[in-house]
């Protein structure tokens, strides 16, 4: 299609020329409806990207805990260049793991819960809604939401920044309805006891057993998320949290690292859960599956 007047017209090739940053050879085209010319590069996701030998190494550095500055200044380029990368992997991660659930419809065992976190300032919490699989520990799904403080800092929190929504039950509904399309019609899901769950999994998982089970005390070490005593029910649950926090920065405890925008954030939890998924299913995990950095990316780009 072409990208100038997005009409499925007719397309013909127009010469081709050489990239000078990698000396690859791309094919041009031109739209016979608008007579505007592109080339094969466009939909791809390296594409006006001069550095593009970084991205396999700036997507491992961003979900290995290294933070976008620390990235740029290891990798020698401005910060900018690494914020525009999070943002297309984000948007790629998102299109393969919805991929991802839909190559495998038959989901029994699911967990399923919330993690906090903050943009800027205490006073401006999000949540985030992510469902785990039993077991292999493969994030399915994940959603971003603001929520308002709670506790002492509430009051604090409206007078400095003013009303603040609560966008949790869009979030939860938001990530039932990505989830559909790979649970079966009967299995367990497990969460904690949180009340804002029963009517969600009364509404879209009718069949399915639940199993709340009371909160522990986080252990010391394990990011606040593994629990301690010897026998966690939300254990895949609470491993895939701690890891999740011990791979983006911008969530780790304790760290001046800081989320500006939900929707960012969202683009790295999404890079996140691709990456952890590939893990688990690799045997090898010396070469790693990123090829779709330099092949062509979903539309969206
Ligand atoms: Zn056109």
């Amino acid at each position: 299609m072409c990208p100038h007047c997005k009409k499925p017209g007719k397309i013909v090739k127009f010469g081709s020329y050489q990239r000078a940053s990698d000396k690859k050879v791309c094919q041009r085209y031109r739209c016979k409806n608008c007579q505007r010319t592109f080339s094969e590069t466009h939909y791809s996701i390296d594409y006006r990207l001069r550095k593009r030998y970084i991205n396999q190494a700036v997507f491992r550095s961003l979900c290995s805990g290294v933070s976008q500055r620390r990235c740029a200044i290891l990798f020698g380029v401005h910060r900018d260049a690494i914020a525009r990368r999070l943002l297309r992997f984000g948007l790629c991660a998102e299109h393969n793991l919805k991929v991802y659930r839909q190559s495998r419809p038959s989901v029994t065992q699911l967990l399923f819960d919330e993690l906090e976190t903050f943009e800027h300032t205490k006073c401006k919490p999000l949540t985030v809604a992510i469902a785990v699989e039993d077991k292999s520990r493969k994030i399915l799904a994940l959603k971003v939401g603001k929520i308002p403080a709670k506790g002492p800092l509430a009051s604090f929190s409206r007078k400095k920044y003013g009303f603040r929504p609560c966008e949790r039950r869009a979030c939860l509904e938001s990530i039932f309805q990505d989830l559909k399309c790979c649970l079966a019609s009967q299995g367990l899901v497990k969460t904690d006891q949180s009340k804002a769950y029963p009517p969600f999994i009364r509404r879209f998982l009718k069949f399915w057993n639940h199993q709340a089970s009371p909160g522990k005390r986080g252990c010391v070490v394990g990011q606040g998320e593994l629990k301690e005593g010897h026998w966690d029910p939300l254990f895949s649950l609470n491993h895939s949290f701690a890891m999740i926090r011990d791979g983006l920065k911008r969530l780790s405890r304790r760290t001046w690292c800081t989320t500006k925008s939900p929707k960012h954030l969202e683009f790295a939890l999404n890079m996140y859960a691709w990456f952890h998924n590939l893990l688990l299913e690799s045997k090898n995990r010396k070469d790693l599956r990123l090829d779709w950095l330099s092949s062509p990316s979903p539309e969206s780009l």
